[in-house]
């Protein structure tokens, strides 16, 4: 055996040695940077050791439904803003010792400050993880679910659109879950949200949708249904389906 072969075989064997090692180490890398994991981390964590999340995609990732300046600029500068000034309205309180979720349960408490931009951080937490590139479709237990509460899936979207299209000036439209486990739709004004004590109805959110101008102007100015159309496109139902998973086992 030439030494030449030796070493390609040894050379083939460190190459597939480094695929075994590399492949989850990207794979657990991915994940990290995925709203999925910082949502976790981001409602159990004490406000003060937040960090401004990642978008679990480019910004440039869900074209042509939503533009990538609209990304850029609802991601990196209103989003951002929310988080810096939340941080900032509750610095020094007993507010940011707490979790998030903690301090929206009694948000009624709080100035104005912490409520707009806490809700506002948090909302495009949950927004940007309720969509994705490629959707998907709902899993079987959410789909019964749906099929149970609105009668079908046309039935849920036709709610879900009207609360979007409905919320006067801005706000935005959820699919939550109440404590008895059931599905609804509901439009909140402003960054208000369903974790919050001010919502007519209380739940947890799996699906949010962000109907302030901020969200679609660019593209679609005033054409809000037109937005609320796309959004139907790339909801996110592995994400949504998880959450709902979650919360009714
Ligand atoms: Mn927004």
């Amino acid at each position: 055996m030439s030494v030449i072969s030796i070493n390609k075989r040894f050379m083939k064997n460190i190459i597939s040695l480094l695929i075994l090692i590399a492949v989850p180490l990207l794979a657990s890398a991915q994940n990290n940077n995925g709203l999925s994991n910082n949502k976790k981390c981001i409602s159990m964590k004490a406000i003060n050791t937040l960090e401004f999340p990642q978008l679990p995609y480019s910004t440039g990732a869900l074209e042509p439904f939503i533009d990538q300046q609209t990304v850029e600029i609802h991601y990196g500068k209103h989003q951002k803003a929310y988080f810096d000034n939340f941080l900032a309205a509750v610095k020094g309180t007993d507010a940011e010792k707490l979790t998030i979720l903690e301090v929206f349960k009694n948000i009624s408490k709080y100035p104005a400050a912490v409520k707009n931009n806490g809700g506002g951080f948090y909302n495009h937490v949950i927004y940007w993880e309720s969509i994705k590139p490629n959707s998907g479709k709902p899993s079987a237990k959410l789909a019964e679910a749906i099929n149970k509460k609105f009668g079908s899936m046309d039935e849920l979207k036709k709610q879900f659109t009207d609360a979007g299209k409905t919320r006067f000036g801005s706000g935005w439209a959820w699919l939550s879950v109440d404590d008895k486990g059931e599905l609804f739709v509901s439009s909140t004004a402003n960054q208000e949200s369903p974790l919050m004590d001010v919502a007519e109805k209380q739940g947890t959110p799996i699906l949010a949708m962000d109907v302030w101008e901020h969200a679609y102007y660019l593209k679609y100015q005033n054409r809000r249904p037109d937005y609320i159309e796309s959004f139907w496109q790339i909801i996110n139902w592995d994400v949504v389906s998880g959450k709902y998973e979650a919360i009714v086992k």
